[in-house]
């Protein structure tokens, strides 16, 4: 769609400009490979899937007996496509149960966008005619509960919380019972994401997590990480932190039209076993578009 290519512009813009110098260049040589690895690099792709793909690049060139780099660019879209494939190619597949009430388990680092992700995603799942209740689990930083309020009030979906200092696992215990009392889809769940203090976080969101499984076996149904794309490499860490802490299920990339560095979705989606379902196009309540595979490729190169 037109917001995917317009809120990716500045990486598509960064990273087109770099490639078509790449490209323009006369021979393909050993010096056009290391400028592309620089150009990949710089847009954040992460050596190790940079270096993949560079070589996936020279072995197809060998094998299609390629001369001109002017040739190359539908194989760099072709190569990242493939790149990208896997169980969330085409769509974000959430595990949405029908009939039943699904849980939704938010984390993340503090900044990083989760409060807004899940009013819009609560936007999301309320024009898809589901009925959505939000549970502020997060009682330790000072405005989280107020803020989720805001958005609460915003999409016009009811908000669960207690006051701040609170258990955020008997939060989420209040959610889930308000959420079945009133008949609701989705209840989407946020959680605390104070990362200095490690191991207290893992602790309380271990707690939540067995409270959760408790109340409706087989739940959370989802476990999206947002993480913030203008962050680079070091969403990637908190990536692997989250995972060993709750395992997750899906991965949400904010942000991504503030950054000219979007390569870092081919990064975690190849680093991580973890999907990117969703990705974050600006502050307003309908910029979470799904990240499909064959648009995000289309929307960097086409
Ligand atoms: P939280 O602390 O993780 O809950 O983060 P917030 O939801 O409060 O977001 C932090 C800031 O990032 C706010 O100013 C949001 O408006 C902004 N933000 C969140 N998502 C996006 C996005 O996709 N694009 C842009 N440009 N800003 C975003």
């Amino acid at each position: 769609t037109n917001k995917f290519k317009s809120g990716l512009s500045k990486t598509s813009a960064s990273l087109a400009g770099a490639m078509d110098a790449v490209f323009m260049r006369s021979h393909i040589d050993e010096e056009m490979y290391e400028e592309l690895e620089d150009v990949l690099i710089s847009a954040d792709v992460g050596v190790n899937t940079t270096l993949e793909i560079v070589d996936r690049l020279r072995k197809e060139v060998k094998e299609r007996r390629i001369k001109e780099p002017a040739e190359l660019q539908p194989l760099m879209s072709e190569i990242l496509a493939d790149i990208l494939k896997g169980e969330a190619a085409h769509s974000p597949s959430m595990n949405i149960q029908d009939g039943e009430l699904t849980i939704v388990l938010m984390v993340g680092v503090n900044g990083v966008g989760k409060t807004t992700t899940i009013g819009k995603l609560a936007h999301y799942y309320k024009q898809q005619g589901k009925k959505v209740v939000l549970a502020a689990g997060d009682t330790f930083r000072a405005g989280a509960i107020e803020q989720l309020q805001v958005w609460g009030e915003r999409v016009e979906v009811d908000v669960i919380r207690h006051q701040a200092g609170s258990d955020p696992a008997a939060v989420i215990y209040d959610g889930i019972q308000a959420a079945k009392a009133r008949g609701a889809d989705i209840l989407l769940c946020d959680t605390a994401g104070r990362l200095q203090n490690k191991v207290n976080l893992m602790q309380e969101l271990t707690k939540v997590h067995r409270v959760i499984q408790r109340e409706i076996p087989g739940a959370p149904h989802e476990t999206l990480l947002v993480l913030d794309a203008t962050t680079g490499q070091n969403a990637l860490q908190q990536a692997k932190i989250f995972n060993d802490a709750t395992g997750l299920s899906g991965i949400v990339l904010t942000k991504m039209d503030g950054t000219a560095k979007g390569g870092i979705a081919i990064a975690i989606r190849r680093e991580l076993a973890t999907p990117v379902k969703w990705i974050g196009l600006g502050e307003q309540m309908d910029d979470l578009q799904p990240f499909i595979t064959d648009q995000f490729v289309h929307a960097l190169f086409a």
